[in-house]
């Protein structure tokens, strides 16, 4: 009986605590993304526990961001560093790691999350064909244009959150889930949408379109450059013009971080039609996600198929 007051308070206490004296809510993760896709993806699957920035801007050329001295206090900050990964950085994102001092965020650390670790590469380079360039020297780091193997990265983050934060964990999980259906209901959409697409040759600027094309049956007959990160030779483009009027090549993509008149005089002498096509969220205007981005790309790649309406 003597016990019961105390009880009661006791009780009242624990249900004030619940209820009105909870603890403050923990600060958001502070996560550096390097590209808008990962930072996107980051953000739909951690929603308001992460304050997400972002390095590269959608319309550059990954493999040439231009590093701000603002990247180097991103990074020294940072809870945990999100990347495309399989070399996509590899041009700007080392040396600021060097000066950032914060080992965490380091490949060894424990908070750099890397979205590649479930995507199988294409093009990875063997010893005979070493002569490749060497912006992609561990294969094709284009992944995140198949929305496909966009849901391993999508996993892989949201893992490497969870390692980071766990008490997080359930709500990454849940974030995980969510995202993952929205891609899977985007997967068959434009599986749809895509189909004028698979048998169509194509060529694009750089060798970035190799996971989008074999998701869409697009078949890729070379690229401008001479290699990933090597301009284009007179004699490399006599010898692309010639393959793509043999091959009657439909299509040539710039990429948005390319120029426009060479994509343009390659297109006039094949006859082909030039598209636009961004190779990270946002790139397109009026895009600013992963997935708009992804559908973006996909009806400008089937617009440019259409006949010109006429006049
Ligand atoms: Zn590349």
């Amino acid at each position: 009986m003597a016990s019961r007051p105390a009880e009661l308070v006791r009780l009242l206490l624990l249900a004030g605590s619940v209820a009105g004296a909870s603890p403050p809510a923990a600060a958001a993760l502070r996560v550096v993304a390097t590209t808008p896709d990962v930072a996107d993806m980051a953000r739909q699957i951690g929603g308001d526990r992460l304050d997400v920035v972002t390095l590269a801007e959608g319309n550059q050329d990954p493999h040439k961001v231009p590093v701000k001295p603002s990247f180097v206090t991103k990074l020294n900050r940072a809870d945990a560093l999100v990347v495309n990964g399989l070399g996509l950085e590899h041009a700007f994102l080392p040396p600021l790691l060097e000066v950032a001092s914060n080992p965490r965020v380091l490949p060894t650390g424990p908070a750099y999350i890397d979205a590649s670790v479930y995507v199988k590469p294409l093009e990875v380079p063997t010893s005979q064909s070493r002569a490749q360039g060497d912006l992609h020297p561990l294969g094709n780091p284009h992944f995140s244009l198949d929305p496909v193997r966009g849901k391993l990265m999508a996993q892989a983050i949201a893992e490497g959150l969870a390692r980071v934060d766990p008490q997080g964990a359930d709500a990454y999980q849940a974030g995980l889930a969510r995202y993952t259906a929205l891609l899977d209901e985007k997967i068959a959409e434009w599986a749809q949408l895509a189909a004028p697409l698979r048998g169509v040759k194509a060529v694009s600027y750089h060798q970035d379109l190799v996971y989008l094309a074999e998701r869409y049956g697009l078949e890729l007959v070379g690229t401008i450059e001479t290699k990933p990160g090597v301009p284009a030779t007179p004699g490399h483009l006599e010898e692309l013009i010639d393959t793509m009027k043999r091959d009657g090549v439909a299509l040539v993509v710039r990429e948005v971080a390319y120029e426009m008149p060479l994509a343009r005089t390659v297109a006039e002498r094949t006859g082909a039609q030039v598209v636009t096509l961004a190779t990270m969220a946002g790139g397109l205007p009026g895009t600013s996600g992963y997935v708009d981005t992804l559908e973006a790309n996909l009806r400008a790649l089937v617009a440019a198929l259409q006949p010109a309406p006429a006049r």
